[in-house]
Order: structure tokens, then C-alpha cells, then sequence
């Protein structure tokens, strides 16, 4: 047959580009730690504007080049790198014997709590799945991502969505419409085991003190119905993060610039995830640039982001 046209040689030439988002918890409820040692959580996961981009050109190796607009510090380009661990995942499931070379440019800032890695690596689950043509569904995608980290199904998947379990049991939720985050990352990120450790840590010192959790964690019925309405005020009163308190202990700087935030109009400010970005979600998309110039002129560094925002995707 007559077949290979110049296109499709063009396009295996120049190999696959995919996009994968950054995350904010919207809620986040840490429960007990399981037999292995993790935490069961309950987390409203929402994909943001911000997006780490992977590029996969045949290789005879499986190398990284990490590259972007955030302090990469201590990423690693070996073998310890999440979208490294993928693509030799992805081969080994499939058999695929040819390497890949890997390109990372990251926005999302390092250890800063928004799942960067893991987007890194439902990228490059999507990118290799493409270049190797190994053409997995999107069932298996996912048993794969669930196999890299709890934040990566998600990665994957993107949108809105309830992850139970250790965050990587995921089920849809309702979303309606928009909403408008403007987000302060620090140059220096924190470590995720430390902040949980600091959480456990705080639980057992007051162990008298705080009720015992009986039921397994689970999300509010507020933050889904203001998901589903769409409403930033409603979601706003139902923001809550567990590691918040631990992550402030750990980093008392960030409790004067959720405050500072929140006095210059946000309707409320969260640490994302494990920290310490700081989520501040604002009334709309005028009241967003308006927080975003008032931080930046007070001196942070400010982006401002929207979701929910698809998952990994070829671009
Ligand atoms: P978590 O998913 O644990 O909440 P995070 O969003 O806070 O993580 P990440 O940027 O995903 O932070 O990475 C945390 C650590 O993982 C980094 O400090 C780094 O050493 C390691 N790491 C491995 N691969 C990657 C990658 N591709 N990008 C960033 N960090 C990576």
C-alpha cells in the first residue's frame, strides 16, 4: 500500500508533545495510617491552568532533560525521576524494547504541593504511549498511573474529581463553571513525608485532646455542592486542608501571607496539598487580576490560574 504520507512521517520525526495540569486540593481530609504506612485520605482534587509540558523523541535509551520557569533544585534526571520511572513502566508492561528522550519544561513549581511530578509522569505515560504506539486504553493508562503515585491518576485524568484511598481511587464529581485562583509559590519547596510526619507528630502529642476520628474520611457535602453550583463563595467556606496546620508550623512565614491575601480581596486562601503553594481562590476572573497585581506589587510572586482544566493531552 501506498502508505506513509509526509504528515505522519513529520509528525514521528518531530515525536509527541503532551501537557499535563497542576493540581489544587480543595479539600483534604487525612485519615489513619494503613498497614503499609500511608495515610487514607479524602481530597477534592481541581486540574489548574498551570501545566508542565513533556516532549518524547525516539531514543535508544530512556534519558530526561528537565528544563523551566520554576527553581528546579533538586529534580532529579536519573532513574528517581517520575516521568523516567514511567516510560520504563510503560516499556516493561508493554514489552517495548526502544528508549525515549524526554523533555520536561515544568511551571509548576517544585515540591510546592501541586503535583508536579506526577504531572510529569501522566504525561509522559500519554507521550510514550504515542510514540511507542502501544495504543493502551485509558482504563490501563490509569492502573499504570495508580502504580507511579496517588497524585498521578488524576494527573491523568484532570477536571475535577474525588480521590479516596491514598488520593489515587478516583471518582468523577459534578463541576459547573469556572473558578479563579491566584497562586504565591516559594522558591524553596517542602518536602510531602516531612509534612505528614509533622501532622502524625501533632496528633500523637495531643492525642488526649482530639477527638477520635470514627468514620473513614470523607469529603464535605458542602464543597461538592458548591463544585456543582459553580460558586466560588460557597467554595470558599468549604475549603479545608489537613496538612495546612502542619505545613504552618513547619513554615510559619506562609500564616502572614494567607492573611495578607486574604486582606487584599481573595475570598479565601488554602496551602495546596502538602504545601507551600498558597491557593488563594478569588470571586472572578476581574476580582483575580485585581489580587494577582495587589500581590505582586506587594512583593510575592503571583499567578493566576483557572480550573478545572483538562488532563494530560497531546498538544
Ligand atoms: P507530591 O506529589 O508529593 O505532593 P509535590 O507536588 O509537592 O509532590 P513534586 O514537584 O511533584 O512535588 O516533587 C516532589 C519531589 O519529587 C521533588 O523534590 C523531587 O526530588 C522528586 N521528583 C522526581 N521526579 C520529579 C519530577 N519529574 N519533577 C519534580 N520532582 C520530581
Amino acid at each position: 500500500m501506498g502508505g506513509i504520507g509526509p504528515v505522519s512521517l513529520a509528525a514521528s520525526d518531530d515525536g509527541v508533545r503532551v501537557r499535563a495540569p497542576g493540581k489544587i486540593n480543595v479539600f483534604l481530609e487525612v485519615g489513619d495510617v494503613d498497614d503499609e504506612g500511608y495515610h487514607e485520605v479524602a481530597t477534592a482534587y481541581q486540574a489548574v491552568s498551570l501545566y508542565e509540558e513533556v516532549w518524547a523523541t525516539e531514543d535508544d535509551e530512556i534519558t530526561v532533560e528537565v528544563t523551566g520557569t520554576v527553581v528546579l533544585g533538586d529534580v532529579p534526571v536519573d532513574d528517581r525521576n517520575l516521568a523516567v520511572r514511567a516510560a520504563r513502566l510503560l516499556a516493561q508492561t508493554t514489552g517495548v524494547r526502544t528508549g525515549v528522550r524526554l523533555e520536561i519544561r515544568k511551571t509548576v513549581p517544585v515540591a510546592g504541593g501541586m503535583g508536579g511530578g506526577s504531572a510529569d509522569a501522566a504525561a509522559t505515560l500519554v507521550a510514550c504511549d504515542a510514540l511507542w504506539g502501544t495504543g493502551l486504553g485509558s482504563a490501563e493508562l490509569q492502573r499504570l498511573a495508580a502504580r507511579l503515585g496517588a497524585d498521578v491518576p488524576f494527573a491523568l485524568q484532570g477536571g475535577t474529581a474525588i480521590g479516596t484511598g491514598r488520593g489515587d481511587e478516583l471518582s468523577p464529581a459534578l463541576a459547573r463553571g469556572r473558578f479563579d485562583w491566584v497562586l504565591v509559590p516559594h522558591e524553596e519547596g517542602m518536602s510531602t513525608p516531612i509534612v505528614y510526619g509533622a501532622l502524625d507528630e501533632h496528633r500523637r502529642r495531643h492525642a488526649v485532646d482530639i477527638a477520635p476520628r470514627r468514620r473513614q474520611p470523607a469529603v464535605d457535602a458542602d464543597v461538592l455542592h458548591a463544585l456543582r453550583q459553580g460558586d466560588a463563595g460557597m467554595l470558599a467556606a468549604a475549603l479545608r486542608n489537613d496538612l495546612q496546620a502542619p505545613a504552618l508550623r513547619l513554615r510559619p512565614d506562609l500564616a502572614a501571607i494567607l492573611e495578607t491575601g486574604e486582606r487584599a480581596g481573595a475570598l479565601a486562601g488554602i496551602v495546596s496539598g502538602s504545601g507551600p503553594t498558597l491557593a488563594f481562590l478569588a470571586a472572578d476572573e476581574a476580582s483575580a487580576i485585581d489580587l494577582r497585581v495587589t500581590l505582586s506589587a506587594a512583593g510575592l510572586h503571583a499567578l493566576h490560574v483557572h480550573g478545572p482544566v483538562q488532563g494530560a493531552r497531546t498538544i
